[in-house]
């Protein structure tokens, strides 16, 4: 099935992006949320695509080739700001509406990030032409560029390096809406900040939200202790902190919350 919205993640690969921070690169930021948006789109099942899923390098031609080849009706293109601003900003096609950008500004202001501006803008030497590539070379797929951010504003830094998931989330809203399509809330929380109050006690606490249709088998004390002890020392260490995972000892993570560990163990060793 063709998707309805194809997903960018900017830069990648050779290319790091400029919306760099102390906290996070721009192309690993923007994978952090296509690939949050990604599964979102699935769990809904939107059908949905990414231009890139890894930290690979994309020329913009063969990105632009990518969205324009998909099938998809929307694009929605990543991206993290640099250059002294703060806040977000959207950016679509002169041939385009304001309506999705509006839209996405609504809703991550309503995370708490104000929105600076929403615009178009042209080739200096033609007013007919988009400057930016992924609104000029992507055909009929209409796409907006979001910027999430600016990476050297310490604000919006410490925002997106702590709450990016529900900056992806505002943006997977702000997609339902204006596409018609029926939003569902996350499964589990979207915010590492966010999570339920743990319900002490241990074994036996079972998730309210449910899995992702794993099987419910009660009780958590079919769980050997040294499972439980590694996935204990995961929280205690700050690698792990939806408390969701902490007692579902045998079901995978999905590729995201592996990479968020990784890329805490990584900084942790790091510093
Ligand atoms: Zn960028």
């Amino acid at each position: 099935m063709a998707p309805i919205v194809i997903l960018d993640a900017g830069h990648g690969g050779v290319d790091p992006g400029g919306g760099n921070s102390a906290q996070f690169t721009e192309k690993q930021m923007t994978l952090n949320i296509t690939l949050y948006q990604y599964r979102r789109f699935q769990e809904m099942q939107i059908p949905v695509a990414v231009t890139r899923s890894s930290d690979v390098t994309l020329p913009s031609e063969d990105r632009a080739a990518l969205v324009r080849g998909s099938g998809a009706r929307y694009c929605i293109s990543n991206h993290i700001n640099a250059g002294g601003g703060r806040g977000s900003e959207v950016i679509y096609s002169i041939y385009g509406t304001a309506a999705f950008p509006r839209l996405i500004a609504e809703e991550l202001e309503a995370e708490g990030v104000p929105n600076r501006r929403i615009f178009t803008r042209t080739l200096p030497n033609n007013p007919r032409q988009d400057y930016y590539y992924m609104n000029r070379e992507t055909g009929s797929v209409e796409t907006v560029i979001v910027e999430y951010g600016f990476a050297d504003n310490p604000l919006d830094a410490d925002k997106l390096s702590k709450d990016w998931q529900s900056l992806a989330e505002a943006v997977v809203r702000a997609f339902c809406e204006y596409a018609n399509l029926t939003y569902q809330p996350p499964k589990t929380a979207p915010t590492p900040t966010t999570t339920p109050p743990a319900s002490g006690g241990g074994s036996g606490t079972q998730n309210p939200g449910g899995g992702n249709g794993n099987p419910n088998n009660g009780g958590g004390s079919d769980v050997p202790d040294w499972k439980q002890e590694a996935i204990d020392w995961m929280f205690d260490e700050g690698l792990l902190t939806n408390e969701d995972w902490r007692h579902q000892a045998d079901n995978p993570l999905p590729l995201w919350a592996e990479a968020v560990i990784l890329r805490r163990l990584y900084e942790k060793l790091k510093s």
